[in-house]
């Protein structure tokens, strides 16, 4: 029986990931924040635990669960006050290749990841000169003989450093030679350890919070025509497979961020005095702190509902659209509302309040833009005109 079919078996999962993460304590963060680190022991503990091969299936050595499962443990990290986008690319990217691979890629690959032997950490889509609009990606991927030789320029890939492979979407056949803009895009799984000295460049990029972004250049890099994931050509469909696993996975993140701040905010709102009561007896400070709650779990609602059909093989991408909208708005709210609790001790790094105000306001915008969300319900579930 799965854990989303056991509260106990979730609870106990929850558990399991919260003493784990109490190795990793807030000054963890707070140092690696510092100096943008990459949080390399979390990472080798989480894997060590097994928590990296959840999605994978247990026939090739991983434990076989479902996005609820991975959900929890996401949830349970951010709860805890640590930062799961060092490593959670792993868990959606997966997808891809568990759904579209062959069957001696994943014999390749599928166990040395489970072992921890390799990471799959970084997934190239996004390109500086075309934003949201994925399909004009310029990057391409031109077939010579047993090789795809790749040219062009990602950005904001993530964990490149820190990842052995890289699960590109790129160009096969020019825009203008196909009938739909969605098609003609492939799917490559990239060895960056092969391609590092031929022709691959990655460039960090300093952000707000600590990501381990990056700028990917492809000059001409050779990538064997058998790491192709599926067909050539139906890149854009496999990748849409993908994100809703990765919305749901960011918005149990986003839960997790949103109960982080609220148990802080209520602490520190019991324990502050100033005119000699406790600063939370104030109606001013408990009403935002109560909504905000309500959104967070409201939204905890709609993630536990995508995640089921998700793992059930149903239908779920307004589901899956509306738990990542929700749940991003609840953290953001939590956060506001924590760091105005807080008053100017908020603002100081040592109480963590704006590490984790920063690293939560990214979901606004990543992995896909709220105002693209509402476009997709507009659109999708509501049956507007498509407006761009
Ligand atoms: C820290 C970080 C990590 C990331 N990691 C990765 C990664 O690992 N891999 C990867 O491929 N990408 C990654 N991304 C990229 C991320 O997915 C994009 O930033 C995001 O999808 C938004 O695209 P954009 O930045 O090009 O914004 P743009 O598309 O330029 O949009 C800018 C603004 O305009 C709005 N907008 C655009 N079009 C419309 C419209 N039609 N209607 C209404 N509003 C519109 C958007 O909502 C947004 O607010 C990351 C980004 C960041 C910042």
């Amino acid at each position: 029986m799965s854990a989303a079919e056991n509260p106990d078996l979730q609870q106990e999962l929850k558990s399991a990931v919260a003493e784990l993460c109490r190795a990793f304590p807030d000054s963890y963060w707070r140092e690696l924040d510092s100096r943008r680190g990459y949080p390399e022991a979390f990472v080798q503990t989480l894997t060590k635990a097994g928590y990296m091969a959840t999605l994978i299936p247990e026939e090739y050595g991983g434990a076989g669960m479902g996005i609820t499962e991975a959900a929890t443990i996401l949830e349970e990290i951010h709860r805890s006050g640590g930062n799961a986008a060092a490593c959670h690319a792993q868990m959606y990217v997966m997808g891809t290749l568990l759904r579209h691979g062959s069957e001696n890629q994943k014999k390749k690959y599928l166990p040395a990841l489970a072992r921890g032997e390799l990471r799959l950490q970084a997934f190239g889509v996004s390109e500086p000169t075309t934003g949201s609009d994925t399909t004009q990606m310029k990057t391409f991927a031109r077939r010579t003989g047993n090789n795809y030789i790749v040219k062009g320029q990602k950005i904001w890939i993530s964990r490149a450093e820190h990842s052995d492979l890289m699960l590109l979407v790129a160009r096969t056949t020019p825009i203008e030679q196909v009938k739909k803009r969605s098609d003609g895009l492939s799917v490559l799984l990239v060895d960056l350890r092969d391609a590092k000295n031929r022709g691959l460049t990655i460039r960090p990029i300093r952000t707000m919070m600590n990501h381990a972004t990056t700028e990917v250049f492809f000059d001409d890099v050779e990538v064997p025509a058998e790491n192709l994931i599926g067909e050539e050509g139906q890149g854009f469909r496999y990748l849409l497979d993908g994100l809703n696993a990765e919305r749901i996975l960011i918005a149990a993140e986003c839960i997790g961020d949103g109960r982080w701040f609220l148990e802080r905010a209520c602490r520190y709102a019991k324990e502050r005095v100033v005119f000699g009561r406790p600063i939370g007896q104030n109606q001013g400070i408990q009403f935002p702190l109560a909504r905000a709650y309500a959104n967070v779990e409201a939204a905890s609602l709609m993630v536990e509902k995508a995640a089921a059909l998700f793992d059930a093989h149903q239908p779920c991408g307004p589901q899956a659209n509306m738990a990542k909208l929700l749940a991003a708005d609840a953290s953001w709210e939590s956060a506001n509302a924590t760091l105005q609790t807080y008053g100017g001790f908020g603002f100081a790094e040592e109480y963590d309040v704006e590490r984790k105000f920063r690293e939560t306001r990214l979901y606004q915008v990543a992995p896909v833009s709220t105002n693209l969300i509402l476009s997709y319900i507009a659109e999708h579930v509501l049956g507007l005109p498509r407006s761009y």
